[in-house]
């Protein structure tokens, strides 16, 4: 018998419209799939961006959230890798074509048939749209579902699932550890990560924050120097001094000036999605030899190195719990960056 899964949930009914309470009904688990009791879910800038349509082509209805922890309560009957009980997370993808070469390579992330994103995409059908975090269950592949470490605390580790990845992925990629000196551009829900990471490598590690207002927080969360980008002598100050900078802004900045700091051979890695194109000058990348790099969150095989990484150094995300009914306000205080540094929901208040 197939009964309907219903979840209450938030979303957004239209661009630019606040989140309201919605009903999203599951599928029944597949025999591949896990049905999770969300417990938390943290609040991504990305869902910011893509719920007002800042990227184009957005999806509405949308439940936005990817950063979803909670309990395994049902699985299918050819789950092998989870039990009920089991404390596990979702991030950014649900699904991926699992062919393709970056699949077949742990990298499904770059999925050359687009991943099945977690939500404001669509199911393996092509045609049911993915509904995310922002509710009290989800069912998901157990492939696509990552172990949360014992000892982890659920809500904080919640931030881990995007904001954790996406740091972690460009930092090891690029070699972040002893002998290396990191900058972080922008102290937010990714930047913050990115410093504690970045440090638990053994890298040296810079915050570089439009002002010093964070400048107390940046010494705790594990960086040695901390500079205002909006003071002109930071620039000729820190110039040529870095081997990786992870650029974290969510707004327009100017590129050049930041590269600009990068040793000869550094690299510059874009996480940070603005919805503005940016203005490049090739002298900024060919005096030195800089490479300017993207990257996007992290594969399913690294999401859980990242976690057990993070389990072993006591890395959690610093957070700040909040009911759903606060989700617009929420927003509206990530956008004037009074966020320190992430927003979780207690999904419970969605019951
Ligand atoms: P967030 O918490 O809002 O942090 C963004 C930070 O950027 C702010 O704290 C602020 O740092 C800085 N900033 C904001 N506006 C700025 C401006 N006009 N000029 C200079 N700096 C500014 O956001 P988040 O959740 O960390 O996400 C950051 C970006 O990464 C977003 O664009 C998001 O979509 C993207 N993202 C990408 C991936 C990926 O896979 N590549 C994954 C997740 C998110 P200060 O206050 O310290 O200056
Ligand atoms: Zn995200
Ligand atoms: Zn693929």
């Amino acid at each position: 018998m197939i009964v309907a899964l219903k979840t209450k949930a938030y979303a957004a009914m239209a661009v630019k419209q606040p989140l309201r309470p919605f009903e999203v009904t599951r599928r029944e688990p597949g025999v591949h799939d896990v049905l999770i009791d969300i417990k938390y879910c943290g609040i991504c800038h990305s869902d910011l961006h893509q719920s007002r349509d800042e990227w184009g082509g957005s999806i509405f209805p949308m439940v936005p959230g990817h950063e979803i922890v909670g309990i395994v309560s049902r699985i299918g009957t050819s789950v092998s890798k989870y039990k009920v009980g089991d404390r596990v997370g979702v991030g950014c993808m649900i699904d991926s074509c699992r062919e393709c070469d970056a699949c077949r390579e742990g990298l499904e992330q770059y999925c050359v048939n687009s991943p099945n994103w977690t939500y404001n995409s669509y199911e393996k059908d092509g045609k049911t749209p993915t509904y995310g975090g922002y509710s009290t269950i989800i069912v998901v592949d157990e492939n696509y579902v990552v172990r949360i470490p014992e000892g982890l605390p659920m809500e904080s580790t919640a931030p881990l699932l995007c904001a954790g990845i996406t740091t972690y992925s460009p930092l090891a990629h690029w070699g972040a550890g002893p002998g290396k000196s990191v900058a972080v551009v922008g102290l937010g829900g990714l930047g913050h990560m990115a410093v504690k990471i970045a440090s638990a490598m053994g890298a040296h590690v810079t915050v570089l924050s439009r002002s010093l207002a964070k400048a107390a927080d940046g010494s705790r969360l594990g960086a040695e120097d901390f500079y205002a980008t909006a003071d002109a002598e930071t620039f000729k100050k820190l110039a040529g001094k870095f081997d990786l900078i992870i650029d974290t802004v969510s707004a327009d900045h100017d590129l050049n000036l930041h590269i600009g700091l990068l040793k000869r051979d550094g690299a510059m890695v874009l996480v940070g999605v603005p919805p503005e194109s940016a203005r490049l000058r090739a002298g900024s990348l060919i005096s030195g030899r800089r490479t300017l790099a993207g990257s996007v969150i992290g594969g399913i095989a690294e999401t859980q190195e990242m976690l057990d990484f993070c389990a072993s150094k006591n890395v959690v995300a610093d957070i700040e719990l909040i009911p759903i009914e606060q989700v617009n306000e929420a927003y509206e205080r990530m956008l004037t960056g009074d966020v320190r540094y992430r927003f979780v929901i207690d999904c419970a208040s969605l019951a």
